[in-house]
């Protein structure tokens, strides 16, 4: 019998792939998405698009997806920065953007830095792609031998990392994925600053949940054009399942994008359904301020359970205190409850739902024994 790892790559042999778990349970809230359904009106716009599309599948969509550029443009125009159509690109969730970025400006002999934890795919994606990860660290500073939170990342901490390093690609994650802390945009600029060769990408997936008098990356586009900010429709605007990721910054850097994809990445039907939903903005984020709310409650309870949430600028929580995360995790689950291990040690992360989900969450977390948490005997 062929021994397929055999065949494999030699750098992808042993590797494991991304796997959040996808489990029938009550109370889904381990992969961030925003738990409430695509509203009756938006709904009915979406299949009227599908269908008024329909006939013409027996064509390529187009290529440039150029009315889905100019909707995404206006999109973000209307939330604060002026983006134009061909500042816009985008591909089936902002995964395959980041794919993208890193088959055009990483590859055989190049490297990435990203800022550990972070979002767990950018070494994943670096590794398909052939590009060397080297893996930056939060909650250290050369400069002043320590201090900050432990998942904090200060400018001298971050640019000393990017000048010893000398990456062709940088990823800062605002809000941060897991720990859901936003970036100040002075460290965003100063590594960009420390990094002359860089692509520098913003992945801004959660940017929508950031706590007021938190700027965009956007504003800092202009006059950048190694800078780039990724956005996705996955999380606030409620469509994870209609794949659209996006990205914004220079149109050199945006036209170069257009080597590395495939002809027709973006399907009719998906230009279409992303469009409808666009139309339907208002509506689609108009559940941000409860997922919010719900964030504040959920740090605001653990705190009171002894437990220690990291702030949050996203839709999720990263709490600690455990004893031993699989533990608990197991136990939540076992009420019906699924968050998620984010393999940070006595730290799990939890996605914030709708009221009724985060009172589930919550109250499993109060019933759990002190035996879960961690300094306990
Ligand atoms: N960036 C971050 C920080 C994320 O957390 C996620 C999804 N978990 C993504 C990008 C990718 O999301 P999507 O491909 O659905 O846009």
């Amino acid at each position: 019998m062929t021994d397929i790892q055999q065949l494999l790559r030699e750098d992808l042999r042993g590797r494991t792939p991304y796997g959040a778990p996808q489990l029938d349970v009550p109370v889904a809230l381990n992969t961030n998405e925003n738990s409430y359904a695509v509203p009756p009106a938006v709904v009915d716009d979406i299949v009227a698009a599908v269908a008024a599309v329909a006939h013409g599948l027996n064509r390529y969509p187009d290529r440039e997806f150029t009315d889905l550029r100019g909707d995404l443009a206006a999109y973000l125009t209307g939330s604060g920065t002026a983006v134009g159509p061909e500042q816009v690109w985008a591909g089936n969730g902002s995964n395959e953007v980041l794919l993208h970025l890193l088959q055009a400006f990483g590859g055989q002999g190049r490297t990435a830095l990203g800022f550990t934890p972070a979002y767990s795919m950018h070494p994943i994606i670096a590794a398909t792609t052939g590009t060397t990860w080297v893996d930056g660290l939060r909650g250290v500073d050369p400069d002043s031998g320590g201090g900050g939170g432990a998942f904090d990342l200060s400018v001298a901490s971050a640019v000393a990392q990017v000048e010893q390093a000398d990456p062709h690609v940088i990823f800062l994650c605002s809000p941060n994925n897991p720990t859901g802390t936003a970036l100040t945009l002075d460290i965003v600029a100063a590594v960009h600053d420390a990094a002359p060769r860089a692509v520098v990408v913003v992945d801004e997936a959660y940017a929508e949940f950031a706590r007021p008098g938190t700027p965009s990356a956007l504003t800092l586009l202009e006059g950048r054009p190694r800078l780039v900010v990724t956005r996705t429709m996955s999380k606030a605007f409620a469509f994870a399942g209609g794949r659209l990721g996006y990205l914004a910054a220079d149109p050199d850097l945006v036209d170069a994008l257009r080597l590395v994809r495939m002809p027709y990445h973006l399907s009719t039907p998906t230009q279409a359904i992303a469009r409808a939903a666009l139309r339907h903005s208002d509506t689609m984020l108009a559940t941000v301020d409860v997922v919010k709310a719900q964030r504040d409650r959920i740090v605001a309870t653990l705190t009171g359970l002894g437990l220690d949430p990291v702030p949050s600028d996203a839709n999720f929580v990263l709490f600690g205190g455990l004893r031993d995360s699989r533990t608990t995790w197991q136990a939540l689950l076992d009420e019906g409850v699924l968050v998620r291990d984010v393999g940070i040690a006595h730290y799990l992360r939890v996605t914030a739902g709708t009221p009724e989900e985060t009172t589930a969450f919550l109250d499993a977390v109060a019933a759990l024994g002190p035996d879960h948490l961690e300094g306990q005997s």
